[in-house]
């Protein structure tokens, strides 16, 4: 099996601190054919762009650069985040008409949409982390908020479900694989990404293996995805980023 793209990377116009010409020329340098620029939307604290259009600008950027940047094909998009109980993410659809790429991911801190919304969701949210029985309360409030999502924006991609926020990975898996959403094998990060496969090769959903890079250097950083797909024998088929390849006869 052979990855060829990396659909998840960030840069300056975020929390990343390449930027997008240097993350193409990295993935291009790693000899991928695809990459991904996918900055954090703008109700992340600490982490968002400075507003929705700061996706115009980065497609602009990377349509005026692409003469001069390596021949590999180039997709603009977002890693947007769930702000809200009922799936809502934090990027306005007429932008998200415009991007090539839609991520969607629970992420603990963000600007609520609403008092309510703070009290009865992103708070406990971050509660939760520390206290075991309101985990499972959150779970399956995460969960339901990312299925939302799901029904209500061209989601591509789920990222690392499971990381630091609660959710039920099977339920996701199912939903996913009757919309052809990818759950994220995120390898940036470090969470339970064994049961992400099982829950996906058990319903039948596809996956995106990622770095979620915020250095130039880790764009196309997947080998320990594709170590995990492998000894798992997760098909190659299933994952958006992959091709088999033949076995050799001395491999
Ligand atoms: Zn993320
Ligand atoms: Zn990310």
């Amino acid at each position: 099996m052979k990855l060829f793209a990396d659909y998840h990377t960030h840069t300056k116009y975020s929390d990343g601190r390449g930027s997008p010409a240097q993350n193409i020329e990295a993935a291009a340098g790693r000899g991928l054919a695809e990459v991904a620029i996918t900055d954090h939307g703008p109700r992340g604290i600490g982490i968002g762009v400075a507003g929705p259009e700061t996706f115009i600008t980065i497609k602009e950027e990377v349509a005026a650069l692409a003469p001069v940047l390596p021949d590999i094909k180039v997709l603009v998009g977002a890693e947007a985040a769930v702000v809200s109980s009922d799936g809502h993410l934090d990027l306005p659809k007429e932008i998200i008409d415009r991007l090539d790429l839609l991520i969607a991911g629970l992420h603990p801190y963000y600007m609520p949409e609403s008092l309510r919304e703070a009290l009865l969701y992103t708070l406990p949210n971050l509660a939760a982390r520390f206290n075991r029985s309101a985990r499972e309360k959150m779970r399956n409030a995460n969960t339901k908020a990312l299925i939302e999502t799901m029904h209500s924006y061209p989601v591509d991609i789920i990222s690392h479900p499971n990381l630091m926020l609660p959710v039920d990975t099977g339920e996701l898996a199912r939903v996913c694989a009757g919309k052809e959403t990818a759950l994220e094998v995120n390898t940036g990060h470090h969470y339970n990404k064994e049961e992400i496969v099982r829950s996906a090769a058990r319903w039948g959903a596809r996956l995106a293996i990622n770095s979620d890079a915020h250095y130039p250097e880790s764009v196309g950083e997947l080998a320990s995805g594709l170590a995990l797909v492998e000894k798992l024998r997760f098909p190659a088929e299933m994952i958006i980023n992959a091709v088999s390849v033949p076995r050799g006869r001395f491999s």
